[in-house]
């Protein structure tokens, strides 16, 4: 999930929206203008509908609160945050890296719905502080209250990757000190806490004739999917990991001046067969070009174009340190969407991990495990 939308940066942590978000923001904006409607004939349909949106949109600071406690949290212990992206399924805190230990883990998992359960008390107490008369404020405050409490509990769910999966995940890992096996397990309640909901919805919506069974059983269905990929992901760093990413790498790389032209690197590339060049400059790194930079210049203009001008430059190529392990690496390349990831210690070049050395080694090793 990466947010398409940019809103700013909070904390230091970028926070952004997916397009479905879209779609919630629209639902809950009209419920809530029919909900508070009904309940209060007197008011005028544009009041009615400025407190939906207010409502709407303090909902969402809610639940931006929310993904900021855990991605805080993590920060505090020095895991990196990425972003925080709002989608239709409510926050997601794009939190890099693994927890050290279980008692980091349990924290960034349970600071989400204590939050949550946090914001839910002060609304509700509020409203039993002022005159008990219902206001627009007092109307607002009472939802706002409720959902919070509503999204406290649901996070609670022991299924990974909800937050309660977490916390399940870290108390395993404490009890047993084995974080791979933490993860399956929670992976697996995940799915069936997934496949529950899924029922539960269908029976509701048949039974009951009832839309938000339809709701129920699309969150039941992401859970399925996101267990099932956390699953994998886990079957995937244990089939590697003792293999760095130093291991497996090419060390020699070749390289090339940033000042010469297209030209020249093509007429070297065609002869080396090579498809990944290290663009230096004054003998630091610079940048990494590729076919695919190249095939961006027509071909008129390569004699004219440097290499400099079409490279990727360094600071988007996510480089990885040699000890990185491998199934690290690989997540970075599926996320990024890449396919060479520059090796570096110090700021010195190491070597190049592109997909064919993942390749040749995965085939390798193939061969011998047969
Ligand atoms: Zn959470």
């Amino acid at each position: 999930m990466r947010s398409q939308i940019r809103l700013g940066k909070f904390f230091g942590i970028r926070v952004g929206l997916h397009y479905s978000w879209f779609l919630i923001a629209l639902l809950i904006v009209f419920s809530l203008n029919a909900q508070f409607r009904v309940a209060n004939p007197a008011w005028t349909p544009g009041m009615v509908l400025g407190l939906a949106l207010a409502t709407a949109v303090l909902f969402f600071v809610s639940l931006l609160l929310h993904e900021l406690a855990h991605s805080l949290v993590a920060q505090a212990h020095g895991i990196p945050v990425r972003e925080i992206t709002l989608f239709a399924l409510g926050g997601v805190s794009q939190i890099e890296g693994e927890s050290p230990d279980a008692k980091t883990e349990f924290q960034i998992a349970i600071v989400g719905p204590l939050t949550s359960a946090v914001i839910g008390l002060l609304c509700v107490g509020a409203v039993f502080i002022l005159p008990h008369v219902v206001t627009p404020v007092t109307a607002m405050l009472t939802w706002l209250g409720y959902i919070n409490f509503a999204l406290a509990a649901f996070n609670l769910v022991p299924g990974y990757p909800l937050d309660g999966g977490r916390v399940l995940r870290s108390l395993l890992w404490w009890k047993s000190g084995d974080a791979e096996r933490a993860t399956r397990t929670s992976a697996i309640t995940g799915q069936v806490v997934g496949g529950l909901f899924v029922t539960l919805g269908i029976v509701q919506f048949f039974f009951g004739a009832n839309f938000g069974g339809l709701w129920i059983a699309f969150i039941g269905w992401f859970l399925i999917q996101a267990a099932g990929e956390t699953r994998r992901q886990a079957g995937f760093k244990r089939a590697f990991e003792n293999v760095r990413v130093s291991d497996i790498m090419s060390h020699d790389c070749s390289t090339v001046d940033g000042r010469q032209s297209v030209q020249d690197l093509v007429d070297r590339l065609v002869k080396s067969g090579r498809r990944c060049f290290v663009v230096m400059d004054d003998g630091h790194v610079a940048g990494l070009v590729t076919a695919n930079e190249i095939r961006q210049v027509s071909r008129s203009q390569w004699p004219v174009t440097l290499v400099d001008s079409v490279m990727r430059p360094l600071e988007g190529l996510h480089a990885v340190p040699p000890d990185t392990p491998l199934g690290n690496a690989l997540e970075v390349m599926a996320r990024e969407n890449v396919n060479q990831l520059p090796v570096m210690s110090n700021s010195h070049l190491d070597g190049v991990l592109s997909r064919a050395e993942v390749v040749n080694y995965l085939q390798t090793r193939a061969e011998l495990e047969q």
